[in-house]
């Protein structure tokens, strides 16, 4: 097949005001932490972007306390249609600045800027508007009697979507009346540091929002804080677990959003070449840095082959490089920690006996790279089909029927997402039912509506996000 070659066309990052340095949100002001400060590098280059305050215990504390303070004086008092204007506002500054923050979301995370562009920001825009429209309706939201907030909220997220995963959190607390003490990944602060900018330019009342940056012990301060009510944590099963047993026996609630390793399941009778970008955008959008990713790729064998050839000669195509670069498909891997995860568990599947294939692709000489591969004869116990790899790399098995395909999907200890590619909607009915995922796509895949509800069964973690649903965990009701 013919190669394209296409010009450079790079975003301009003079959107971007970095600072050398960034100190803690607090009480709705910057503040310096008493922690050592760290480094936040960017992928794609390993060049420093600035240095980051740590938030120790006490800073932590100060945060919970501002929260506190925020929330029986001001927060909780206000009432429903005020606290929504201020979402509103959040969420048009959000769009005011998207540029900005897109730019500064591929610096910092690696991803291509077209996805924080068209996919990251907007979607964390719509998340303020949607949670907004509802602030002053949570009586009429079907939560139960008299819905009320909990209190302050401690929240923990991952680096994989970063202002995505923060307006997740913090839209439906803010809606619901509660205050917020949130903490960003260590290597994706940035962005949650420009939107403590955003709760300043809106003229949010200090402490309804706080952002302590760190790294696990800060996450672990939060948890661990008494005067937290509520926790909401998207990150590793293990951490997940570690923090469900940290808050065994005390008041708090939590919800927990983990890890996946979803089945995107392939019949016979699917569009081929359709089925065939469902396939591309499920494992290799954000480099597979996805928990919902379709990491699993469970395809009819009487069609196997044609899949694999066409999936192969599409990947081809698949452009890594530079994330500001507006051509640019897959962006650079996280961090080095991740990269080397990512060559561990692939390495495994080598050594398993799984077959190995990549695009073959030039990658740039320094940053985090890691080309799109594809695992055919992988089997059941294969560690590749196992467990999450959370990289740009498919695992591919067969199955011959339905029940087969059902069976396979089953066989993990995670229930996050699927995907069905069927032209018989009798089918996708039938599967969707029997599947143990808490989001099944029909003829599509990773597709995100701040009004649908998102999350998991088993070891992918409990309590809903998005959606009416999402409103439910950061409210009590009754008398
Ligand atoms: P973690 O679960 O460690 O990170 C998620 C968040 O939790 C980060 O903010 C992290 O801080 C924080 N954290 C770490 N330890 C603690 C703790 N003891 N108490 C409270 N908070 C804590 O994920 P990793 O970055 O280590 O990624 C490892 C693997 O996890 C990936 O390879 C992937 O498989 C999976 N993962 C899944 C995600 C999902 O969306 N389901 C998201 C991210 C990872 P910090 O990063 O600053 O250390």
């Amino acid at each position: 097949m013919p190669k394209f070659e296409y010009a450079p066309a790079p975003e301009s990052t003079s959107v971007v005001d970095l600072e050398t340095s960034y100190g803690l949100f607090i009480n709705g002001e910057f503040v310096d932490g008493h922690g050592e400060s760290f480094k936040s590098i960017s992928p794609s280059s390993e060049e420093v972007l600035a240095e980051v305050s740590e938030a120790t215990d006490a800073d932590v504390d100060a945060a919970v306390k501002a929260a506190r303070t925020a929330y029986t004086r001001v927060w909780s008092r206000m009432s429903g249609a005020d606290r929504g204007k201020y979402l509103y506002r959040i969420a048009r500054i959000l769009q005011e600045r998207a540029r900005e923050f897109a730019v500064l979301e591929s610096l910092d995370n690696g991803k291509p800027i077209k996805e924080s562009r068209d996919v990251d920001i907007p979607l964390a825009a719509a998340h303020f508007f949607y949670n907004a429209g509802w602030a002053d309706k949570l009586e009429y939201a079907s939560l139960g009697a008299n819905p009320r907030p909990h209190g302050v909220v401690g929240q923990v997220i991952p680096w994989n979507f970063p202002l995505l995963m923060l307006s997740w959190k913090i839209a439906p607390a803010l809606a619901t009346g509660n205050t917020v003490v949130l903490k960003p990944a260590e290597t994706t602060p940035l962005t949650a540091l420009l939107f403590a900018e955003v709760c300043q330019q809106a003229d949010l009342p200090p402490g309804v929002v706080n952002i302590v940056t760190g790294a696990g012990a800060t996450g672990q301060a939060i948890v661990d804080h008494p005067g937290i009510d509520k926790l909401a944590f998207t990150g590793s099963t293990g951490v997940g677990k570690m923090i469900a047993r940290s808050i065994a026996g005390t008041r708090k609630k939590a919800t927990l959003e983990l890890g996946g390793k979803a089945a995107n399941i392939v019949f016979d009778d699917a569009p081929i070449d359709q089925a065939v970008e469902g396939i591309v955008n499920g494992i290799f959008f954000n480099q597979g840095h996805v928990c919902c990713a379709g990491s699993r790729l469970l395809v009819q064998e009487s069609v196997a082959d044609e899949v694999t050839r066409r999936l192969k000669r599409r990947i081809g195509t698949l452009r890594v490089g530079d994330p500001l670069d507006k051509n640019t498909d897959i962006g650079a891997i996280n961090s080095r920690a991740q990269l080397d995860r990512i060559i561990a568990l692939t390495e495994a599947g080598e050594s398993e006996g799984a077959e190995r294939w990549d695009n073959g692709c030039e990658l740039p000489s320094s940053g985090f790279w890691f080309r799109p591969t594809v695992f055919t004869g992988v089997t059941q116990t294969h560690r590749i089909a196992q467990e999450e790899i959370f990289g740009p790399v498919l695992s591919v098995l067969t199955f011959r029927t339905p029940q087969e395909a059902v069976a396979k999907a089953n066989n993990t200890p995670y229930g996050l997402s699927a995907g069905i590619w069927t032209e018989k909607g009798s089918r996708i009915l039938w599967m969707a039912d029997q599947l143990k995922a808490g989001v099944v796509w029909a003829n599509t895949f990773n597709k995100f509506d701040p009004t649908s509800p998102f999350g998991g069964y088993k070891e992918s973690g409990y309590g809903r996000e998005g959606g009416r649903h999402g409103l439910e965990p950061y409210v009590r009701t009754g008398a």
